[in-house]
């Protein structure tokens, strides 16, 4: 089945659109064996009846979603997750340790995401944040596995994006969900040589070194395919690796060079990575016009600044005596 808001991949995995922001930018994964069902990260609360469809449509009972997996508790891949839970009666939220209390809890959550946003752009976005009961939320320790009717999916503390972050390794597809660490790569930007990736360094726990040491931990898996939040699964993941790597370092330089610019600070980081950007993507023979991938692209620039900024704000707190 292929429509505009899933894409049925090999593996009974299948790539959902949650709808959050814009087409082919957040997703959910379905994971599917015999008869028991698990999602990996699940948008936010207006993308719960998107899900629900998909599981309609592919005639799976409610109750056979045994696991709700949310790779990190940002709010593009765990604000549903309450309201989600509310409608499968027998799953469980899979989250990690450092996660798990502001999903039963949300409020500093909806305190953080309402500071940056606003009451009313963070209701147009994410919608109500429903708390999760304690008994359903099974705490993910670094190296478990979640059985689902026999497919392992191993949990795996991967740092760099957030402190709150695991990836899951799927060994029956060779493959891994790796929510945020393992960067962004959208479909639109796909060309004859593949994919194009770059990392994301969103506020406020982007760890450069962490980073690099969580897409190693990654690759020791010799994984055959990614499955990204943002967005939908990618190959070639050897030279994504690098790439990541690679960036990491010059988004890292960046924040330093853009140290010394005070209030205009944000505005440097901003135009720096927009170049950069634009000049990588033509490098991958993306013909996508200027204005266009800048569209694509504003959100996690903006966000990227952001996280940047803070992180060399850190950086200099550290190097204090
Ligand atoms: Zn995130």
């Amino acid at each position: 089945m292929k429509s505009a808001d899933s894409l049925e991949l090999a593996h009974n995995i299948t790539t959902i659109d949650t709808g959050y922001c814009r087409p082919g930018f957040d997703a959910s994964h379905l994971i599917v064996e015999g008869s028991q069902a698990a999602l990996v990260d699940v948008g936010t609360s207006h993308s719960v009846v998107r899900i629900l469809k998909v599981l309609q449509d592919k005639g799976i009972a409610r109750q056979d979603v045994r696991y709700v997996m949310v790779t990190h508790v940002h709010l593009d891949h765990a604000g549903g997750a309450g309201a989600l839970l509310q409608h499968l009666p027998e799953a469980q939220l899979v989250v990690h340790p450092r996660g798990a209390p502001h999903m039963i809890d949300p409020a500093r959550l909806i305190a953080g995401a309402t500071a940056v946003y606003g009451e009313e752009r963070f209701n147009r976005l994410y919608g109500e944040i429903v708390p999760v009961a304690g008994e359903r939320v099974i705490e993910a320790a670094d190296q478990s596995a979640v059985d689902l009717n026999g497919r392992s999916l191993l949990l795996l503390d991967t740092p760099g994006h957030a402190r709150h972050h695991y990836c899951i390794w799927d060994a029956a597809s060779r493959g891994i969900f790796s929510g945020d660490t393992f960067g962004l790569s959208y479909r639109e930007f796909d060309t004859r040589r593949g994919p194009f990736i770059f990392p994301t360094t969103t506020p406020v726990q982007f760890d450069p070194i962490a980073m690099h040491a969580s897409i190693d931990r990654l690759l020791s898996f010799n994984p055959e395919r990614m499955y990204l939040t943002h967005y939908g699964c990618v190959e070639d993941v050897p030279r994504l690796a690098a790439q990541l790597h690679r960036m990491i370092e010059v988004f890292v330089g960046l924040a330093r060079d853009a140290a010394d610019r005070g209030q205009r600070r944000h505005e440097a980081l901003v135009t720096a990575l927009r170049d950069i950007l634009l000049n990588e993507l033509q490098l991958h023979a993306c013909r996508w016009p200027e204005q266009r991938i800048i569209e694509l692209l504003a959100m996690d620039i903006e966000l990227n600044a952001q996280g940047l900024a803070i992180w060399a704000d850190k950086q200099r707190g550290d190097d204090r005596p």
